[in-house]
Formats: structure tokens, sequence, C-alpha cells
């Protein structure tokens, strides 16, 4: 089954783990600050704190930046639900934005959704494609919104040669096995903030701060969200290797952007040329008129090998959010999530694989494209 994302382990991955099960640290330590400086300095963020996941990065970031009880966060609906769990924990209430073609949410649309209890914005950059960040920022200064940004899919990518990790006052990476590279599970917030940073530290590691001898003081509410010197290290060393993952998922997606360049039963995500993307999924949107095969569809590509899935179920569309929130209907995020399937684009793939997967997309899209709906 080729994987539409997934990890790649080498043997300089498995020597540094080996190496930091013989040490003494186990728990966090040294290798977690060498991790949160490399990323500081590939991104060029001035600070990054680790954790154990994206999520608790997420819930961290929003706890932090003091989002609570009654605030209105403005967010995409076309993401994991993570992005909207950890503040709706919060107290804060979900206003989901619609969103573009390409999944990134619609920076057209953000203003008029603001309001007096609106308290920050929080865009994710779907498949790693930047969002209009620049755009975003300047909406969030004019109105005094704080930017968090959900950059899961999207270590590496940058727009104008600045890296995701620069623009907004947070950003969040994953570091779950399939994202851009893995600590196995892991996450991080970059700030350039100094306060910011010095609170995710005490968030994340029980509000306490070290005193004299064996004096400490909890100082504010925290819990355990820390990364393991085992994961942090795992990080470091495939870290090391972003622009090889990088530049092979862009080959691949530029081997399919020819394939499909004029094709009339789906679209791909076009990417501007002072853009780069981490090409973390490679999302393809079927014409309405395949919407109702598209469960045929989906099922005979993993049939024949292909190990696509469907990015995302819009958030609000979960009973979760039904009932706790009523039912919200966005009609590009509706239309997108009855369109879209991420087809196989790993660094583990040939191009040879490439190939096989573009005709057998093409066999597939076509062959249903003519039987119009199975019920
Ligand atoms: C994967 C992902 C998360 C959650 O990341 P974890 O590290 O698994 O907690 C959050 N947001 C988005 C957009 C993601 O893709």
């Amino acid at each position: 089954m080729l994987s539409y994302s997934t990890q790649l382990i080498d043997e300089d991955d498995i020597k540094v783990v080996g190496e930091v099960l013989r040490s003494n640290f186990l728990a966090q330590g040294p290798r977690v600050a060498e991790f949160e400086q490399d990323l500081a300095k590939y991104t060029t963020a001035k600070y990054a704190v680790a954790f154990n996941s994206a999520t608790s990065a997420l819930r961290a970031a929003y706890s932090v930046a003091g989002i609570g009880e009654g605030d209105a966060v403005i967010t995409s609906p076309i993401s994991f639900v993570a992005t909207s769990n950890m503040f709706v924990d919060l107290g804060a209430i979900p206003i989901w934005c619609d969103v573009k073609l390409d999944g990134n949410i619609n920076e057209k649309q953000i203003e008029k959704l603001i309001t007096p209890q609106t308290k920050a914005i929080v865009p994710i950059d779907f498949a790693g494609k930047p969002v209009e960040i620049e755009r975003i920022k300047e909406i969030a200064k004019k109105h005094n919104l704080l930017l968090i940004q959900d950059a899961s899919h999207a270590l590496g990518s940058s727009v104008k040669g600045k890296k995701i990790g620069s623009f907004a006052d947070m950003t969040i990476f994953s570091f779950h096995a399939i994202k851009p590279i893995t600590t196995s599970e892991g996450g991080a917030v970059l700030t350039d903030n100094e306060d910011f940073a010095k609170a995710l530290r005490l968030y994340r590691s029980h509000g306490m701060v070290k005193k004299e001898l064996w004096n400490s003081d909890m100082v504010s509410m925290g819990y355990n969200l820390r990364m393991t010197e085992v994961a942090a290290a795992l990080g470091s060393s495939q870290l090391k290797k972003i622009e090889q993952f990088i530049d092979t998922r862009n080959e691949i997606a530029a081997y399919y952007d020819a394939r499909f360049q004029s094709e009339k039963l789906f679209l791909t995500q076009k990417i501007e040329a002072d853009t780069r993307t981490s090409r973390h999924l490679y999302p393809i949107i079927l014409n309405p008129e395949l919407h109702c095969p598209k469960e045929d569809i989906f099922r005979e590509l993993q049939e024949r090998g292909l190990g696509v899935q469907v990015h995302y179920k819009p958030i609000y569309k979960n009973s979760f959010y039904k009932e706790r929130f009523g039912n919200v209907s966005l009609s590009v995020a509706n239309d997108f999530y009855n369109s879209e399937i991420s087809i196989p684009c790993n660094q583990t793939m040939s191009m040879q694989d490439a190939e096989y997967v573009a005709d057998t997309l093409l066999d597939v899209v076509y062959k249903y494209n003519y039987r119009g709906c199975s019920f």
C-alpha cells in the first residue's frame, strides 16, 4: 500500500535513539533543549518549546494566550479536530470561516466574522500550502487579535523565502509519525515572544520553577506535556533530512501536476511561485459529478494499493460540535469535503510509484465518471 503520507526512518535515526536509551536522561533533558534550538534556527523564530504532541502544544498556546470562557476564535473547519477542540475545552467558541478550493481559510471572509468577543484567528496551512499569512496578519493587527497558526502540516513551508513559524504570534508544528518530520509523537510552539515562551514552559511542566537546593515553587497551573529525550533526539536527526523529504515530495507532486495539467474531472492544489509547500498532502478535488460515486472511487483506489484518505470532515459536522453549537454549514467547506481525496505523495516513494498512482487514479476516476450514482 502506498500511503498518502508516511515516515522515513534511517539508520542514523536508529543510532541516535539507541544512544539516548544508553544515556542517563530519558525524560526531558539536554536533547529536548537541543531540538528546540534546531527548530528555532530552522524556522528563524526566537523561541521553540517542545511538547509531547501538537494537541498539547495547541492547548498550551491557547491557554497562555489567555483564551478562555466566552472568547470567540475564528478558525478553519477543514482541519483535524484538535485545532478547535483545544480552545473549546478552555470555554471558547469556534467561529468557523469558510475555505477556498485549496483547502485554506478564505482570508477575504475573516473580517466580517470579527465581533467584540473575538480573541484570536487560528488558520491552518492545509496540506502544507501556506495560508495568506501576510494578509491574515494585517487583519489580526488591525483588530488587535492574536494570530495562532496551526502549521501541523507545514514545517519547511515558506512564503517569499520566509519560513512558516516566523509569522504568527505563535505557530504550532506536529511531529506525529506521518507529519513532515517525526518524533513518533510530538509537537512544538514557535514564537518570538519571550513571555509566551516562558509561560509555555511553565504550562508544559506543572507550572513549577526551581528555587535553591530542594525548593521549588509552583507559580501557575500546569501539566506534564513534556517531550522525551528519545523523541527529541529523533527529531533533531529527522530535521537534518527535512529538505530532502520535501524535495522528494515536491518532485512527485510536480510529476502529478504535469500528468493532471489538462485534467477535466478534478482539480489539484495550485502553489504560487513565491511559495514553498512541505507537500504534507497532495489533495485532489473531484468535480461535482463525481461526488456521488466518491465512495466507490475511494474503495477501488484502496483495493488497487493506493492508501488514500479524505482530509477533512468539516469539524462542525462532528456530533460533539453539532450538539454543542448547532448545525453549521459552510458551502465551500461542505463541497471540499465531498470532493477531496489525498493521494499517495511521500518521501519513501519512487517515480515509478508516482506513475502507478497517476495511472491508477485516472483509470478509476474515468471509469466512475460514466457510472454516476450507485444508489
Ligand atoms: C496532526 C494535526 C494535529 C494534531 O497533531 P498531534 O501531534 O497528533 O497532536 C493538529 N492539527 C492539525 C492540522 C494536524 O494535522
